[in-house]
């Protein structure tokens, strides 16, 4: 997933506001309140300000780091982008990509876990300070999947570069955290399968991977560099990924009563969830495909899969079309003698964005000259896909020109290996060392970005149940409707003529 697609999002949000995250007017009224707070959040913050004051503030030990994040590059790890550029693996085969990383991490000094949270592709590497782990304890994300095309598979979102821009960014602390003698620590979450279910961030954060990091900083390939405003949301809608099973029994075709025929049972699912669609909000975008249906046409299928993705503006009501979902693969189940198992396999929600670390990113963007600056802000997106991990630890997507292609295409492939992107990565690398430099050596930033956050998240609960309160009317109505029946049957005072 890439902020492009929230670039697109944001376009046809523009239409009916320019202001807020929210995208129906349910969300944009029960959130009237909770954007009032936000707005007198930032006023009283000022993100710019701050921002600006560190990123044009002379401090040598910062332009230390940066020059040396650059001589890492040009040195080896631009090197190691293009190889893992030219040698795409696919989400949870990224073996050679995470060979190489973490070798890589382990000669800098990093103790390296591999297949943490039961992923043979993720991993961990941390570091601590000679001087102690007192201090902040400072993330980045490294991701290293591929994508699948029809001419196999390529490196069309870059994600290539993501490890080694982090490792760049991560040496050159290291090496001025010793120096200098600073507390703290530094982990690098390896992190794969961004691109293919389930998300292995979600995971993560459910086995508590991310527990203990301050912050944690991204990189992601970009057409231009653009930071968010602050709040909750997400690029792509609110998505549950879920699988419905249908088991039967199987038969000769012949004598097929004998059977209880799955794929049946998958179709009538199917059209159900058709039917059910002028009941749910227009916003709805409910997408699903038959992978298994059967083998033979001389067996009575007993064995199918519907696979659906779910999406909708808010968690709230998506839940409302779920629930819906699942009562209709019952049903079908229930009709045709078959049983169903429903997985859900993914869930993305809404994530925090906190314009302290945002406003840093593209101040330094600035600073820095990266090409593609867009003055106008994106909507809060979170900077991770799956939501929790942003709702949790405060951090940021650092998106700077790395190609003159959109997202996912062979276009942008091939300016990973060009100037384009060597220029884009070099900056991304830069960008991500100095907001953890200003994170580890200014208490105020600090300061600023834990009471932003935790206020933000605690503002995202409140809003949420505003959205349970003002839906209440109609995803209620089933309970309501139970309740208007067990009132009808009382007899109706009429009126003797
Ligand atoms: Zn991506």
């Amino acid at each position: 997933m890439s902020r492009a697609v929230s670039i697109v999002a944001v376009a046809l949000t523009v239409v009916t506001t320019s202001v807020c995250a929210q995208t129906t007017d349910t969300e944009r009224e029960a959130a009237s309140s909770i954007l009032r707070r936000i707005d007198s959040l930032e006023a009283r913050l000022k993100p710019t300000d701050m921002a600006q004051r560190l990123a044009t503030r002379t401090d040598p030990a910062r332009d230390r780091v940066l020059a040396r994040v650059a001589a890492l590059w040009s040195g080896e790890l631009q090197g190691v982008s293009d190889w893992i550029g030219h040698h795409p693996e696919v989400g949870w085969h990224e073996f050679q990509a995470v060979d190489t990383l973490t070798a890589l991490l382990r000669k800098y000094g990093f103790t390296v876990d591999t297949g943490v949270a039961g992923m043979p592709t993720a991993f961990t590497a941390t570091w601590t300070s000679p001087a102690g782990a007192t201090g902040p304890t400072l993330g980045l994300i490294a991701e290293y999947d591929a994508l699948r095309g029809t001419q196999g598979d390529f490196h069309g979102d870059q994600h290539n570069a993501q490890s080694p821009v982090a490792l760049a960014a991560a040496r050159a602390l290291l090496e001025q955290m010793t120096q200098d003698k600073v507390p703290g620590r530094i982990i690098v979450y390896g992190t794969p399968a961004e691109e293919v279910d389930p998300p292995a961030k979600q995971i993560l954060w459910a086995a508590g991977v991310f527990k203990g990091a301050d912050i944690l900083v991204r990189s992601h390939s970009s057409v231009e560099a653009r930071r968010d405003r602050p709040g909750f949301g997400v690029c792509c809608l609110n998505i549950d990924a879920v699988k419905y099973t249908f088991t039967g029994r199987p038969a000769h075709q012949l004598t097929a009563w004998n059977g209880r025929n799955a794929l049946e049972a998958a179709v009538q699912f199917y059209s159900a969830v058709d039917h059910l669609r002028s009941t749910w909000r227009p916003e709805h975008r409910v997408q699903g495909v038959i992978p298994e249906g059967g083998i033979a046409p001389n067996v009575v299928p007993d064995h199918t899969v519907v696979d659906y993705f779910i999406r909708f503006p808010d968690e709230v009501y998506l839940e409302h079309i779920a629930r819906m979902m699942d009562d209709a693969a019952q049903g079908a189940a229930q009709m045709t003698g078959t049983e169903v198992a429903i997985t859900r396999y993914g869930e993305y929600r809404d994530g925090v964005t906190v314009a302290t670390l945002e406003e840093l990113f593209f101040a330094y963007a600035k600073k820095l000259g990266a090409p593609g600056l867009q003055e106008e802000k994106g909507r809060p997106a979170g900077y991770e896909e799956t939501g929790p991990v942003s709702r949790d630890v405060p951090g940021v997507s650092i998106t700077v020109r790395s190609s003159a292609f959109a997202n996912h295409t062979y276009g942008m492939r091939d300016d990973t290996f060009a100037d384009i992107g060597h220029k884009g990565f070099v900056i991304d690398a830069q960008i991500e060392a100095a907001v953890l430099y200003d994170f580890l050596t200014s208490a105020e930033l600090r300061a600023a970005v834990r009471e932003e956050h935790k206020t933000l998240a605690g503002l995202q609960g409140e809003y949420l149940n505003a959205l349970r309160r003002v839906y209440a009317p109609e995803i209620g109505a089933d309970t309501a409707l139970s309740k208007q029946s067990r009132a009808d049957m009382t007899v109706p005072k009429v009126q003797r003529p």
